[in-house]
């Protein structure tokens, strides 16, 4: 179980799965052969396996704050209705297990933040129980910009199907039926030293969370950055991004806002050990380092 401190807090990463999940040049459309070939020479062994595919984590981050259990992002979830996702569908893993291991019971999580509505983000928000999709965690507040949730609640009731509007269905909708949604505004601050900060282009309403504590800073960027790839050439959105233009520029100046800070950078879905510090690579672009 990796865990990283940032001042007073205790941040433990939850893994569902780690993968090769798609062929970068398909997931980057703008990523050239050549370029693929300078990422496999300059990225650390394990990002790209050797016929291109993207490594991949899909993980949780929980947070202990002394005072509050926050998890960040809840990924697939198991037993999900999701045909267009093969492997993700009735997709089943060990992550309570996991987060057991990481000291905690679902009824100890206080609040659930999701830097977006995107399906892996949001698969452990339920499990089904007696046939129906209940919150897995009974006790948390769930934490969701109210941006992002009404664009995507707008397009489930349009009638669109599609594997994140099956999210919303079993992932989403039944936490506001349990009254255990709270709708944010992107200046929400959950606690001293624990705030969200807009990053859209990713999704209509993404944002990033910000961690602060005695003079450490952190950040847990959701799906502003997919993987290393970005970081060596962050110009690349992927096929993911809603609005891959916005995101570029959000993506470039996240990137530019961390480097060379000494702030911890917590994705998504880098693999193992995932969590990092941005530096200026002498390759050009950047780099991620995960030595300290
Ligand atoms: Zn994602």
């Amino acid at each position: 179980m990796a865990m990283t401190t940032i001042g007073k807090y205790v941040i433990e990463r939850v893994v569902e799965t780690e993968r090769p999940y798609a062929p970068a040049r398909d997931f980057f459309p703008d990523l050239s052969e050549d370029m693929l070939a300078t990422c496999q020479r300059d990225l650390p062994a394990g990002q790209l396996t050797p016929d291109g595919m993207l490594q991949m984590s899909f993980h949780a981050y929980v947070i202990k704050t002394g005072r509050y259990v926050i998890m960040v992002d809840t990924c697939c979830g198991n037993g999900k209705e999701r045909p267009l996702r093969p492997v993700f569908h009735q997709f089943k893993s060990d992550f309570i297990p996991a987060l057991a291991a990481a000291g905690v019971r679902p009824e100890e999580v206080d609040f659930v933040m999701c830097t977006h509505l995107h399906w892996d983000h949001v698969g452990w928000n339920t499990r089904l129980v007696d046939g129906k999709w209940k919150p897995t965690f009974p006790n948390a507040k769930y934490i969701m910009s109210k941006t992002e949730f009404d664009y995507w609640d707008q397009v489930y009731q349009s009638g669109v199907k599609n594997t994140h509007t099956q999210a919303f269905e079993d992932s989403v909708d039944p936490v506001v039926r349990a009254n255990q949604a709270v709708l944010v505004q992107d200046d929400y601050e959950l606690e001293q030293g624990i705030w969200v900060e807009p990053c859209h282009g990713h999704s209509r309403g993404n944002f990033v969370i910000n961690v602060a504590s005695q003079g450490e800073r952190g950040v847990l960027t959701g799906d502003v950055l997919h993987h290393q790839i970005q970081l060596r050439f962050p110009a690349l959105s992927t096929v993911a991004d809603d609005d891959a233009d916005l995101a570029r520029v959000t993506r470039t100046a996240l990137i530019n806002a961390h480097a060379g800070t000494g702030h911890l950078v917590l994705p998504a879905h880098f693999p193992a050990p995932s969590v990092g510090r941005i530096e200026a690579a002498s390759v050009g672009g950047f780099r991620f380092d995960t030595e300290s």
